[in-house]
């Protein structure tokens, strides 16, 4: 960044004491890597926003060889280059001194999508078509300004006071030049592209562009459909030579409800080879995301009535049900509990409840380690020992 953009961008220098001058900091909303970021009030209007506070007395070069007062200065530029789309956070302010810049958000009361994901378990297809599709409008626009995020996962999505989604932290993004490639590791081991692993591990093979966002695209739809990542394995080498074979499957009993449409949108987007990935457009008008549009705009009289006489008789159904239990045979339900569906989603539900605090935050692995349903060897052969006493 040219040093006359910087002076614009942080005009005051003793702005540390700007900052508690104009808000009241409160309590802390998240933490980063490198930040904490905290609820705070406007002394003058009383509006609630998001201060990011970056701590640079410990300012060393990251793996990019770049200060995190160049990095964070990097975010404010991107940030106001991306301003002004309604999926996408708007910073509100900044404020620098010596060791402290303070970036100022929007409040986004409903925080992050990765904690209403554990709070549920895993979305339903509506509303994993409402949110993938603001993710995709969101980043149409960070890609037509010629940036890449590359820091895509529910804890960077985080939701408004309507459930709607602001894409957050650009702390990783870059703006790439015409026919620029990529070629630094970062982001997040779960969410990585194969491309980006591929030219860290091998001298000579080309850089990583746009797509890488596409891919992280794919596996956050994934796990807001099931609750689990796709190429989750816990030893990491294992999971990330899945992610380089693009080596993940809708095996599990959660995937046996779900429709094909999702499943052929994820199955575009995790495709290893960035140039036959989908693209946000192509993406965008998936049948996945047509269908809504159809039931949304076109009133049909006939399918409205047919619906209604679906309606009466479900209900009718319902009615009865306590009359005509479902047959539910104690020996599936003892062996295998989680092949029966209201069964599995008690346990999922029972799993969470007791060790969704334990779902560790950028990893997105322990989450994978709630959905296990494999008796470990050792404690098998302890059950059977017991059994045949
Ligand atoms: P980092 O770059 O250090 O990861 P983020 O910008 O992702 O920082 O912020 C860290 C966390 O702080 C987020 O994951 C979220 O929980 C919380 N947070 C950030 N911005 C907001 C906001 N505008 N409203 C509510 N919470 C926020
Ligand atoms: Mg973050």
């Amino acid at each position: 960044m040219a040093k006359d953009e910087v002076e614009d961008v942080l005009p005051d220098k003793d702005a540390a004491k700007g900052f508690y001058a104009k808000y009241e900091p409160k309590e802390i909303l998240g933490r980063g890597i490198s930040s904490t970021v905290r609820r705070c009030i406007e002394k003058e209007t009383g509006i609630e926003f998001a201060a990011k506070i970056i701590d640079l007395s410990n300012d060393t070069h990251d793996a990019d060889k770049k200060t995190m007062l160049e990095a964070t200065l990097e975010e404010i530029n991107i940030l106001r280059m991306v301003a002004g789309h309604q999926y996408i956070i708007e910073l509100h302010d900044v404020f620098e001194s010596n060791t402290f810049i303070f970036l100022v958000f929007e409040l986004c009361k409903n925080g992050e999508l990765f904690d209403y994901l554990t709070s549920v378990v895993a979305l339903s297809e509506k509303k994993t078509r409402y949110i993938m599709r603001q993710l995709f409008e969101a980043l149409d626009h960070v890609h037509s300004h010629n940036i890449v995020h590359r820091d895509l996962k529910p804890e960077n999505i985080l939701l408004d006071d309507n459930f709607n989604i602001k894409l957050t932290d650009f702390g990783f993004a870059k703006l790439l030049q015409p026919g620029e490639q990529l070629f630094d590791l970062c982001g997040t081991p779960g969410y990585l592209a194969p491309e980006v692993l591929r030219c860290n591990m091998y001298e000579g093979v080309e850089g990583y562009g746009h797509e890488i966002d596409l891919w992280a695209c794919g596996v956050i739809m994934f796990t807001l459909l099931v609750g689990c990542p796709p190429f989750w394995h816990r030893k990491q080498m294992v999971m990330l030579r899945n992610i380089m074979e693009g080596n993940y499957s809708f095996a599990s009993p959660e995937w046996t409800d779900i429709t094909d449409a999702p499943k052929d949108l994820i199955r575009k987007l995790l495709v290893v080879d960035p140039k036959k990935r989908l693209t946000i457009r192509e993406a965008l008008s998936h049948p996945f995301f047509k269908l809504m549009e159809s039931k949304e705009r076109t009133f049909n009289a006939k399918k409205m009535f047919q619906f209604a006489i679906v309606c009466v008789r479900a209900m009718v159904r319902i009615r009865r049900l306590r009359f005509t239990p479902e047959p539910l045979s104690v020996h599936v339900a003892r062996i295998d509990p989680y092949r029966i569906k209201v069964l599995r989603k008690v346990i999922d539900a029972c799993a969470f409840r007791v060790y969704g605090h334990w779902v560790k935050k950028g990893e997105g692995q322990n989450r994978a380690a709630l959905f296990e349903n494999m008796p470990k060897t050792e404690l098998k052969h302890i059950y059977v020992n017991k059994l045949s006493r």
